[in-house]
C-alpha cells in the first residue's frame, strides 16, 4: 500500500507507457499510474509485482490518480498521438493545480505539442513534449530520451530522466534538455527518419548480397554478424543478423523468406520528408527510404508489372567474386549511411536556425547512442566531427567523414553499378551517391535550368563573371 505521495504519475499503459512506468519505478522513483481502460491498469500493477515490488500505484479514476501524486505534480502520458492526446490532457487537467506539469512521452507532431504548451501556459501548467525511442525493450531498461519544452519542467524531473534512460559507459545517461517548443518531437521525428534511411540501406545491401551474390540465409547471417564487429556496428546491423538465423515455425525454410514484402510505416517518416521539403533541406536517401515504402504497399501492381518486364534480377551481368562482392557492399552501406546522416542532420540545423532552437546536434549524436533504434558506434564519429566543428556545414565535409568516403567510393560506385546493371534496386544507396556526387562538384547543370527559367518566365540569372542579375531575350537572339 501506498505511505504517502508518489513523486510522479504515468498516463497511457500500452506497451510504452507500461515499460516505461516500470522503468521508473525500478529506479527508486515511487509513481502513480493510470489508464483510459482499467484492465491495463491492474495488470501494470501486477507487472511491477512479480518484477519485484516495485513502487508503482495504479488508480481507476483520474482523480484520485493526480491527487496520489506529490505537488508540484508531473505526469507523463503515453497515448496514442494526435485527439487521444488532447482528450486525456483534458481528463488529467481537470485536476491539476497551477504549477503542475504534463509531459507528452509519444510520437506527436510538434506543432500540436507548441499548441498545446500554449494552452497549457494560460492554465498555469508546463508542458514538455518528450520523445522516446527504443520501443518496448527500451521503454522497460533504458530509452533514449528527447525531452523538449519548458525548461523548469525539465529541471523537475531531470534527477528521474538521468536514471531511466539508457546508459552508455563513457558517454552518461541518453538524454538531454532539446530546446524550447515542440524541439523534442522534431527531433525524435527526423531521429525516426534517419531510422527509415538505416533500415533501407540494409535492405538494399541484403537485397544485392542475396540476389546477385546469391547469399544464403546461412551466409547473410555470417556477414552481418562479421559486420557488427567492425564500423557498421549497431543494433540493426545485430537485429538483422539474428533474423537470418530464425525458422519459420509455421513451415518449412527460414521466416525471413516468408515475410510479406510490403512494409507499414506510422507517419514519422513521411513527416520527417515533408519537412525536409518545407525547409528546402535536400534528403533524397530518406525520402528514397519512404518512396520503397510506398512501393512496397503496391505488391498486387508488382506481382502484375512483373508479368510484363519479368520478375527477377537480370541475367548477362558480370560475374561477381563473393568476398569482393560482400567486402564492397559493406563499403557502400556504410558511404551511403554518412549521406543519410548529413541529410537528417541538415533538416534539424535548418528547423533550429528557423525556430530559434539552438540544436546542439552532436549532444544529439550522443544521446542517440543508447536505447534508441539508430543506436551504433557510428554515432560517435558524429558526435566527434561537432566536437571539432559546432557550425559544420554538411557531415561530408568533416575531415574524417570526408576521408572514409574518399577510401570507401570505388566500391560504392562498383555496387550501385552493378546493381544497376542487374536490375536490383538500390533507391537509398543510389540517392546518397548522387547526394554525393552533386554536393562535391563545384559546377552542376543547375545553369541550364536557369537559363530555361529565363527564357520562359524571365525569371532572371546570375553570371559566374559578374555581379548581379541578368535577364535575356533569348528566344529574340535565337
Ligand atoms: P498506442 O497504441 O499508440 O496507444 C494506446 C494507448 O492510448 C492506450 O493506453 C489507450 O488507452 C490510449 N488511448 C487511445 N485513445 C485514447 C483516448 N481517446 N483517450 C484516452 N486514452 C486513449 O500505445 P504505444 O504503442 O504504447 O505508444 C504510445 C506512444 O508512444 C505513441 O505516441 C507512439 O507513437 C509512441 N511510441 C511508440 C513506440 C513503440 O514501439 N510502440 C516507440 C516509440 C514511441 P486504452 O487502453 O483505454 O485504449
Amino acid at each position: 500500500e501506498m505511505a504517502a505521495l508518489t513523486r510522479i504519475g504515468l498516463a497511457g499503459l500500452a506497451v510504452m507507457g507500461q515499460n516505461l512506468a516500470l522503468n521508473i519505478a525500478e529506479k527508486g522513483f515511487p509513481i502513480s499510474v493510470y489508464n483510459r481502460t482499467t484492465s491495463k491498469v491492474d495488470e501494470t500493477v501486477e507487472r511491477a509485482r512479480v518484477e519485484g515490488n516495485l513502487p508503482l500505484y495504479g488508480f481507476h479514476d483520474p482523480a484520485s490518480f493526480i491527487q496520489s501524486i506529490q505537488k508540484p505534480r508531473v505526469v507523463i502520458m503515453l497515448v496514442k498521438a494526435g485527439a487521444p492526446v488532447d482528450q486525456t490532457i483534458q481528463t488529467l487537467s481537470a485536476h491539476m493545480e497551477k504549477g503542475d506539469c504534463i509531459i507528452d512521452g509519444g510520437n506527436e507532431w510538434y506543432e500540436n505539442t507548441e499548441r498545446r504548451e500554449k494552452a497549457m501556459n494560460e492554465l498555469g501548467l508546463l508542458y514538455l513534449g518528450m520523445g522516446v525511442s527504443g520501443g518496448e525493450e527500451g521503454a522497460r531498461n533504458g530509452p533514449s530520451l528527447m525531452p523538449g519544452g519548458s525548461y523548469e519542467a525539465y529541471q523537475r524531473i531531470e534527477d528521474i530522466l538521468l536514471k531511466v534512460a539508457a546508459q552508455v559507459p563513457d558517454s552518461g545517461p541518453c538524454v538531454t534538455y532539446i530546446g524550447t517548443g515542440g524541439s523534442g518531437n522534431f527531433v525524435k521525428m527526423v531521429h525516426n527518419g534517419i531510422e527509415y534511411g538505416d533500415m533501407q540501406l540494409i535492405a538494399e545491401a541484403y537485397d544485392v548480397l542475396r540476389s546477385v551474390g546469391k547469399l544464403s540465409n546461412e551466409e547473410l547471417h555470417a556477414v552481418f554478424s562479421d559486420w557488427n564487429k567492425g564500423e557498421l556496428l549497431s543494433f540493426l546491423i545485430e537485429i538483422t543478423a539474428d533474423i537470418f538465423t530464425i525458422k519459420d515455425d509455421k513451415g518449412e525454410g527460414y521466416l525471413v523468406d516468408k515475410v510479406l514484402d510490403k512494409t507499414g510505416m506510422k507517419g514519422t517518416g513521411k513527416w520527417t520528408v515533408q519537412q525536409a521539403a518545407e525547409l528546402s533541406v535536400a534528403a533524397p536517401t530518406i525520402e528514397a527510404s519512404l518512396d520503397s515504402r510506398f512501393l512496397s504497399g503496391l505488391k498486387d501492381e508488382r506481382v502484375e508489372a512483373s508479368k510484363v518486364f519479368g520478375p527477377g534480377i537480370l541475367s548477362g551481368g558480370p560475374e561477381v567474386d563473393k568476398a569482393q562482392l560482400i567486402d564492397d557492399v559493406r563499403q557502400a552501406l556504410y558511404a551511403s549511411k554518412i549521406c543519410s546522416y548529413a541529410q537528417g542532420m541538415n533538416i534539424l540545423k535548418a528547423k533550429s536556425t528557423e525556430k530559434g532552437w539552438w540544436l546542439n546536434l552532436g549532444e544529439l549524436a550522443r544521446i542517440w547512442k543508447g536505447g534508441c533504434i539508430i543506436r551504433a558506434i557510428f554515432l560517435d564519429r558524429i558526435k566527434q566531427a561537432y566536437d571539432r566543428n559546432a557550425n559544420l556545414a554538411n557531415l561530408l565535409v568533416d575531415p574524417e567523414f570526408a576521408k572514409e568516403i574518399l577510401d570507401r567510393q570505388a566500391a560504392w560506385r562498383r555496387v550501385v553499378s552493378l546493381a544497376i546493371n542487374y536490375g536490383v534496386s538500390t533507391p537509398g544507396m543510389s540517392a546518397s551517391l548522387a547526394y554525393f556526387d552533386s554536393y562535391r562538384r563545384d559546377r552542376l547543370p543547375a545553369n541550364l535550368v536557369q537559363a530555361q527559367r529565363d527564357y520562359f518566365g524571365a525569371h532572371t540569372y546570375e553570371r559566374t563573371d559578374m555581379g548581379g542579375a541578368f535577364h535575356t531575350e533569348w528566344f529574340k537572339i535565337a
